[in-house]
């Protein structure tokens, strides 16, 4: 049915044509509840008035210049968000994985200096180079060669993409007893997913993560917070970190950044802030002015009052209707504000196992996308203006689905 689009995503068999809200229509006319929001892209669901009118708006102006110049609503959008975020310099790329390529190279450049002046002060013999990043178990951080490098899933460290850059090294979340050895003068970065979103979404313990920030600093080693899908707004904080008091020198976020206009950015700041030299980490399309227009419209429906409180209530009242179903084959609902995961794993004693996406598939033939995070956890990344008669709709889908299976 994909036709000749590459069979890399195991897509399922339905086209879309259109959207509205949470709401999407098929070829056939047919309407689903989305709680998948493109892999909570969406943020402000499809066809929102403001994102529509500011993408039109901008086309009919500039699409793009190139980053040999400025453009109007990329320094604007630039403003906005080291504004909010407390950050000092951004880097704009067109994904999830190049904002964290950047903060990679940011780390090693970061590191290299560091090592360079050490040799200096010292002599250079018997210098170790710092450039070891140091990610979590369990992690995803995306699908370019480094990226998968700092990933901490060996699923995604198949043999036939070998040899994978060396320089990455991953420790068990929330185990305070892994940090004691985890840094030293070679580590030049920490790397947090703040929930772990295709690990399962999971979530870290905030004493522990503030514990490993605390020592990573303490070994001259910067902070990143890969928060490309936890990212503005999604866990009802516009960082998660900023929930996780961890204060990072870098922050990546994409997905829900531009609400669907390809968009990543690498913010960061302090020890990291001139890192970087003219011509050390570029990109064509990055930050251009459609993208960075869209980002802007998104940007000023999250700073509404009332709209992060709006994500934290709609998260809450998912999790408390689904908590009151009292299925056996739930083991656990976690998650932040609306980016949220039922586990229905195997020691659950009633439930052998459930597998997430033969659940995922069912709720397509009824009307409902849901997406999957490993085999046992189905994930909500709703739009992040979800309205609370569409959230029990798919509730409503979801229940039947669960009870015919259970
Ligand atoms: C999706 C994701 C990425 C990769 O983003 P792409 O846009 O697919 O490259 C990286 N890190 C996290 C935490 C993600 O959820």
């Amino acid at each position: 049915m994909a036709g000749k689009i590459v069979n890399n995503y195991g897509s399922l068999p339905v086209v879309f044509v259109s959207g509205n809200g949470a709401t999407l229509t098929d070829d056939k006319g047919k309407r689903y509840i989305d709680f998948v929001a493109g892999i909570g892209v969406n943020c402000l669901g499809h066809g929102h008035p403001a994102l529509v009118r500011a993408v039109q708006t901008q086309a009919a102006k500039a699409l793009h210049v190139s980053n040999y110049y400025n453009s109007d609503k990329g320094l604007a959008f630039a403003d906005a968000l080291l504004e909010a975020s407390g950050m000092e310099r951004v880097y704009f790329g067109n994904s999830g994985a190049e904002a964290n390529e950047a903060a990679i190279k940011l780390a090693r450049k970061y590191g290299w200096l560091a090592t360079e002046a050490v040799k200096k002060a010292r002599g250079a013999a018997g210098v170790p180079a710092r450039n070891e990043v140091v990610t979590l178990e369990n992690s995803f951080h995306g699908r370019t060669l480094a990226a998968l490098a700092a990933t901490g899933q060996d699923t995604f460290h198949p043999p036939c993409f070998a040899p994978y850059p060396a320089g990455f090294r991953a420790i068990p979340a929330n185990d305070f007893a892994a940090l004691e050895a985890a840094f030293d003068e070679t580590t030049c970065a920490l790397m947090l997913e703040c929930v772990q979103g295709e690990g399962g979404v999971n979530l870290l313990d905030a004493r522990w993560a503030q514990a490993a920030a605390a020592a990573a600093r303490k070994a001259g080693a910067l902070v990143i917070a890969d928060e490309v899908q936890t990212g503005i707004g999604r866990t009802g904080y516009l960082f998660a970190s900023e929930e996780l008091g961890i204060e990072p020198d870098v922050i990546t976020a994409s997905k829900g950044i531009a609400g669907g206009i390809p968009m990543g950015a690498c913010l960061f700041r302090g020890a990291a802030r001139d890192a970087f030299a003219a011509g050390d980490h570029q990109s064509t399309f990055a930050g251009n002015p459609l993208a960075a227009a869209a980002g802007l419209a998104v940007f000023a429906e999250l700073s509404k009052p009332g709209f992060l409180a709006h994500v934290k209530a709609a998260g809450e009242r998912i999790r408390s209707e689904i908590a009151g179903w009292r299925l056996d084959m739930i083991r656990d609902i976690r998650g932040k504000g609306l980016m949220l995961g039922i586990d229905f794993s195997v020691d659950s004693g009633a439930n052998k196992g459930v597998d997430a996406a033969a659940i995922q598939r069912k709720c397509l033939d009824a009307g409902l996308c849901i997406s999957t995070a490993g085999t046992h956890t189905l994930r909500f990344l709703p739009p992040l203006v979800i309205t609370d008669a569409e959230i029990d709709a798919g509730l409503k889908t979801l229940k039947t689905v669960l009870q015919s299976v259970q």
